[in-house]
């Protein structure tokens, strides 16, 4: 009996067409970040069976809790024989030294050959616990432990309570977005619901010096740090966005300050997608959550580029997408103090319902074509990775 890692990839198992693709990459993912401990990685008909040095097997399964794609983990016992009389002699091993008052056996069976149907398993091995193990019952409703039995072509498995995986597809199965990425508490998880259904993130931030501080910068970075333990590394596209928002400050009216500088943020963003292959814009938008996210004023600012605009939380209230980034990790970093570039240049009244045809009239007293072509091509990349080693470099 061999101990193994066996994850169930659950809603994956739907993409018939595609599922050798999903399985290449979730593979890869998950070598990617388990390359330090050399785990073998197998997979076979709905599942993955990982080989892990023995007193690594928690700290593995603590890192494919970060892994999307994965809706299901549990430690296992493999057995190279699917014959009946083995798995029992291994059962009696695995359940000596268990402490259980209810069970009930639950066979799955791939092998269609197998000569037995799931249910005489379930009554066979059920009856060789009974007497085994003295002062325990059968429990089919509610027991207090369940024993999985899975007999495949020439292997068989026995194992108890799984435990959930993340789910979703895995990071990347669905090409690139670029994820618009403030300070605040709001973008990074619009990033990390994006992921989760297989979505490689690149991120762009606008900073505007010295109007916003490096603390601001540096607090994006390790947003993007905390990200990249899902998305493997993140290349985060920093824009300086001084002189478009102080020339928008100067000539346009106040009450479509914001209106303005986003629609600029949007352009800007939409062009680097472009240029990075990125097949989708996401942000943190929530529909009514402040002045810019009236439905009117997502017209007005969406009306600026052509690509798609993906906004996960756009139908969250606050205190869930708060109780979401809690577990994500993003929320002590979210709540740090430093201003970032919107909160600055914010007027008394912004403009609730902005009409399209003033912002294409006050965005001609700028010349802003010309700026964002110098922000463009001056912008900075930072590549972040919560890895030092690089995947290259070790295959
Ligand atoms: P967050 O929404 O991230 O909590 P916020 O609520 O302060 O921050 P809003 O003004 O609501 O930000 O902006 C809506 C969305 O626009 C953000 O979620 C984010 O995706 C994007 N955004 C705002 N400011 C920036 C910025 N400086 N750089 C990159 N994206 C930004
Ligand atoms: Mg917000």
């Amino acid at each position: 009996m061999e101990k193994k890692i066996i994850l169930k990839y659950g809603e994956l198992s739907t993409k018939k067409d595609n599922i050798g693709l999903f399985l290449k990459i979730l593979k890869k993912n998950i070598a990617f970040n388990l390359m330090e401990e050399q785990v073998k990685i197998e997979y076979d008909n709905g599942r993955m069976f990982l080989t892990v040095p023995e007193n690594y097997f928690n700290h593995v399964l603590n890192k494919l809790k970060t892994i999307f794609g994965i809706h299901e983990m549990v430690i296992g016992y493999e057995i190279n024989s699917i014959e009946i009389d083995s798995i029992e002699e291994s059962l009696k091993e695995l359940i000596e030294n268990k402490d259980f008052h209810t069970f009930k056996i639950e066979t799955k069976r791939s092998n269609k050959n197998y000569p037995f149907k799931s249910p005489e398993i379930n009554q066979r091995l059920g009856s060789y616990v009974l007497k085994k193990k003295e002062n325990v019952k059968v429990d089919v409703h509610d027991p207090e432990i369940t024993i999985h039995v899975e007999i495949r072509l020439q292997k068989s498995y026995l194992y108890f309570e799984t435990e959930k995986g993340l789910g979703g597809y895995p990071v990347g199965t669905l090409g690139k977005g670029l994820l618009m990425l403030s300070g605040g508490i709001d973008s990074p998880i619009a990033g990390y619901l994006t992921m989760k259904r297989g979505v490689k993130l690149e991120a762009i931030y606008f900073e505007s010096p010295p109007h916003t501080s490096l603390e601001a910068k540096k607090k994006v970075e390790e947003l993007a740090r905390k990200l990249s333990l899902y998305n493997q590394e993140i290349k985060l596209h920093v824009i300086k966005f001084t002189d478009i928002q102080e020339a928008i400050y100067k000539n346009i009216p106040h009450e479509y300050l914001i209106t303005i500088m986003r629609r600029m943020m949007y352009r800007i963003a939409e062009k680097i997608s472009r240029q990075e292959n990125c097949k989708i814009i996401i942000n943190g938008e929530s529909i009514g959550q402040v002045a810019s996210q009236t439905l009117t004023s997502m017209n007005a600012i969406n009306s600026v580029v052509t690509i798609p605009v993906i906004r996960p939380l756009a139908c969250f209230d606050k205190l869930e997408i708060i109780e979401l980034a809690k577990k994500v990790g993003t929320y002590e970093t979210s709540i740090l103090p430093f201003e970032d570039c919107c909160t600055i240049f914010v007027p008394e009244h912004p403009v609730i319902n902005p009409e399209i045809v003033k912002c294409e009239e006050y965005e001609t007293k700028i010349p802003y074509e010309t700026f964002i072509q110098e922000a463009i091509k001056n912008h900075e990349i930072i590549k972040i990775s919560t890895k030092e080693k690089k995947f290259e470099d070790i295959l």
